[in-house]
């Protein structure tokens, strides 16, 4: 497998674990909330329809665990009334409880009646229909039920609340504002039901309580989504970026060939440099010659042009070196070749044949053509200032190739005739 795949799975099973734990922990209820309303973040208290010209009679009583309204209602105001008041704050500033999707309520309410209902009204304040000195302008979110005694915590969706419609009307709220609305609830209104009867109610109030979620199922849904969406992108980014790299360091890896390559190419060239130079002089050696020799010969003789060579030896060397040391020997061998390299033309070739021997090959030339140039260089190595007063000279031999003569006769002549020069005295031009 390779790393790619590797890190593709780990991630999509990272991915799976992540939203399937998430579901399960959403399932099993660990984002839920409750806010739970009690004296310890409300304050209670009773109204009646005595503000209004009735004549209710109401009392509140809190044992510490549950709260208890009763009421005997009087049949005196237009619309008689008594209900438990719970403020959630002072001021304007209410609870945001729109986050609920439910509210419990646990009442046992009694009554002479049957089936009697009570009303509960979420009172939210919002300065685009409330004003401060107003308390009947806060909306009025609506429900009314029949609670009973007995049956436990109801708990009702709040998309159960409706507004009143005679304070939408009232109040001119426009249709925008004219919905439920729980964004800033001040006041908990449980009041008795609208057709009460004049006769005693008594209501007790052992749990209100709102449910709501930290995260809700779409939350949690588009969390995931982005979560996957971001790891695709993470993924793909990641992906292109490793890949930039690779090019890079393929590209890295190229130029370090090439250049291996270049230094390879230019090591050829020295070794076979190195194959076909002496090393003292710079000079061609033997194995340079022998590539051309064979051609050079056969187009002289195709073509009928005079080919020659010219043969030197220092004379005494053995001496010098003896004298002044190798190394001084080695430098006087340089300078020879030099001063032959200085004056030879430009399609003559001087080759180091071995020790303190030299031969020029000479094509185009003639027999008297070289002897008069080997004379010339005779006197070059003859005049020149070696330096420490040494007295250096070389005798030469020339021939010209002949007929269909080999280059091996042609070497033995001009060797003979070198040696007719050393035995005539040495520092002059012998003619095969
Ligand atoms: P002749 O005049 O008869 O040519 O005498 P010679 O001493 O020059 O000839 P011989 O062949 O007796 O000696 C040649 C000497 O050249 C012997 C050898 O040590 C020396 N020699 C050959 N190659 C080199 C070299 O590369 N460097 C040095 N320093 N000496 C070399
Ligand atoms: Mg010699
Ligand atoms: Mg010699």
């Amino acid at each position: 497998m390779t790393e790619l795949t590797q890190r593709l799975r780990s991630t999509a099973y990272l991915l799976i674990i992540i939203t399937t734990s998430s579901y399960l922990l959403y399932q099993c209820g660990v984002f839920d909330r409750e806010f739970v309303i009690s004296p310890r973040n409300a304050t209670f208290q009773n109204i009646d329809d005595t503000t209004q010209g009735g004549n209710t009679q109401s009392w509140i009583d809190y044992d510490g665990k549950s709260l208890s309204l009763s009421c005997q209602i009087a049949d005196v105001a237009k619309w008689p009334f008594c209900e438990v008041a719970i403020n959630l704050s002072s001021g304007v500033k209410g609870i945001d409880l729109s986050q609920y999707h439910s509210i419990g309520l646990d009442i046992d309410y009694n009554s002479p009646l049957s089936d009697e209902r009570i009303r509960v009204y979420l009172r939210n304040f919002d300065p685009a229909y409330s004003s401060k000195g107003d308390p009947v302008s806060s909306k009025f979110n609506a429900i009314e039920f029949a609670p009973g005694v007995g049956n436990g915590i109801q708990v009702i969706p709040m998309q159960a609340f409706q507004v009143l419609s005679w304070w939408i009307a009232d109040y001119e709220v426009p249709i925008e504002y004219s919905g439920p609305q729980f964004n800033n609830v001040t006041i908990i209104e449980i009041a008795t039901g609208s057709n009460v009867k004049p006769t005693t109610y008594s209501l007790k109030l052992k749990k209100l309580v709102f449910y709501g979620e930290w995260f809700s199922e779409s939350m949690l849904l588009r969390f995931n989504i982005f979560l996957w969406l971001l790891s695709a992108i993470g993924f793909l980014v990641w992906e292109r970026w490793k890949l930039h790299c690779g090019l890079k360091e393929i590209e890295k890896k190229t130029v370090q060939l090439v250049n291996a390559n270049k230094n390879l190419h230019q090591e050829n060239l020295f070794f076979e440099e190195l194959a076909y130079k002496d090393a003292l002089t710079g000079t061609n050696n033997r194995n340079a010659v022998d590539r051309w020799l064979q051609e050079v010969l056969e187009h002289a003789r195709m073509n009928h042009q005079p080919f020659s060579i010219i043969y030197l030896d220092i004379d005494h060397f053995k001496l010098i070196n003896d004298t002044f040391g190798h190394h001084k020997g080695d430098e006087i061998l340089r300078e020879f070749a030099q001063l032959l390299n200085n004056r030879i033309r430009r399609t003559d070739v001087l080759v180091r044949w071995g020790g303190e021997e030299f031969i020029i090959f000479c094509s185009g030339t003639d027999r008297a053509g070289v002897t008069e140039f080997s004379e010339e260089l005779r006197q070059i190595i003859e005049n020149n200032d070696w330096n420490d007063g040494l007295a250096i000279t070389c005798s030469i031999g020339v021939a010209q190739l002949s007929g269909h003569e080999n280059f091996d006769s042609l070497l033995q002549r001009a060797d003979n005739a070198l040696y007719k020069a050393k035995k005539l005295g040495r520092n002059q031009v012998a003619t095969a």
